[in-house]
């Protein structure tokens, strides 16, 4: 039985995330489970995993196992990033587990650090130590092991270090609970938090003010946008995880998305069979298909750009709609009808190729 547990930990540890059914078929003697069994969020099996992953120890121990393979799979990292500085800002993109990102921002004036999701303690630490700084912060977007689980390791080696989340979410080392539009301070970094449920009941993302750095908002999105993609829908609802969206829609086009996964070439494939004839995607999948060649990281894009062919932030668009073959009730609200197209958009993005 423990086995079988073990399993079903397993099975959702790539929670973000659109992995479930793909790790199903890789592991024993789970080749005969249907990719549709694990594909979507509401099957009784699916919701029994979810549960051992997120609500029991199993959870832990699993994630643990997970950091220790990728470690020695990718000594380095799974991807190769590079930092991008403002004028005494600097954000470091940290590769961990194996499709992960963390995030550390940098007050290059006073060192001050701040990391976004530091699942992987020991790589945090040693960027943290490279760059001489100091961290100050945790900004955790949600509980899942693969963002949440560095909390406490990198809570004990940094004693004073704040943990800011969301309190309807069970984030480990939680210090500051954050709502709605609150706003936060680390040195000259000037943080916005937006509430953003849907992928989990308290999933929050977070904006760097760009006057921080005279550069470009920065937002911190984790599982709730990727780029060319968004997260399951594990604890709420389309019309719960569109308005999520719509918060993400209404932030400037020049703002850099940094997402919590490198999950783009998967992406941007899956929307070429929702949205066929863009031009714009097209272009950009074959920048990332290079990228992913020499296995680059492929963030950050921008929120213009995501506008332009992330298929999720695109339900108001008509050929999008004709592509799905769906049609607006003839007294179906406007925000209704775009809630059926996520929902459908989700759905078939669950079972493209298990991802
Ligand atoms: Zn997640």
């Amino acid at each position: 039985m423990p086995a079988l547990l073990m399993f079903l930990a397993a099975a959702v540890v790539c929670c973000s995330c659109c992995g479930l059914a793909l790790l199903l078929r890789r592991l024993p003697g789970c080749s005969c489970l249907p990719r549709t069994l694990m594909a979507r969020t509401e099957k009784p099996f699916f919701r029994i995993a979810y549960g051992l992953y997120t609500r029991t120890r199993l959870g832990y121990l699993f994630y643990k196992r997970q950091l220790k393979k990728a470690r020695e799979r990718y000594p380095q990292g799974h991807s190769s990033t590079q930092a991008i500085v403002f004028s005494g800002v600097k954000v470091v993109p940290i590769p961990v587990l194996s499709d992960n990102y963390s995030y550390l921002i940098i007050d290059t004036t006073s060192n001050l650090a701040v990391a976004v999701d530091p699942s992987d303690p020991i790589a945090v630490q040693n960027y943290l130590e490279r760059e001489g700084a100091m961290l100050e912060a945790i900004l955790c977007t949600h509980k899942h092991w693969d963002h949440s689980g560095g909390n406490k390791a990198l809570k004990k080696l940094y004693r004073t270090c704040r943990v800011y989340g969301n309190a309807c979410d069970d984030i480990p080392e939680l210090t500051h609970s954050l709502s709605d539009r609150d706003q936060l301070a680390v040195g000259r970094l000037q943080f916005q938090a937006f509430f953003t449920p849907g992928h989990t009941v308290g999933h929050m993302i977070y904006v760097l003010d760009g006057k921080s750095g005279d550069g470009p908002d920065c937002l911190f999105s984790g599982d709730l946008l990727f780029l060319a993609g968004c997260g399951r829908m594990f604890e709420g609802s389309a019309g719960t995880m569109l308005a999520s969206l719509d918060t993400v829609a209404s932030l400037n086009d020049s703002t850099l998305l940094w997402p919590g996964h490198e999950y783009a070439a998967d992406n941007l494939m899956f929307a070429a069979v929702v949205e066929p004839d863009n031009a714009v995607r097209d272009k950009k999948f074959q920048w990332v298909v290079q990228q992913r060649l020499e296995k680059k990281c492929t963030c950050p894009s921008t929120l213009g750009e995501e506008k332009e062919y992330n298929p999720f932030l695109r339900t108001h668009c008509r050929d999008l709609h004709v592509a799905l073959d769906l049609q607006r009730g003839a007294a179906e609200e406007w925000s209704h009808f775009r809630s059926r197209v996520l929902e459908e958009v989700r759905r078939r993005k669950d079972l493209f190729k298990g991802r």
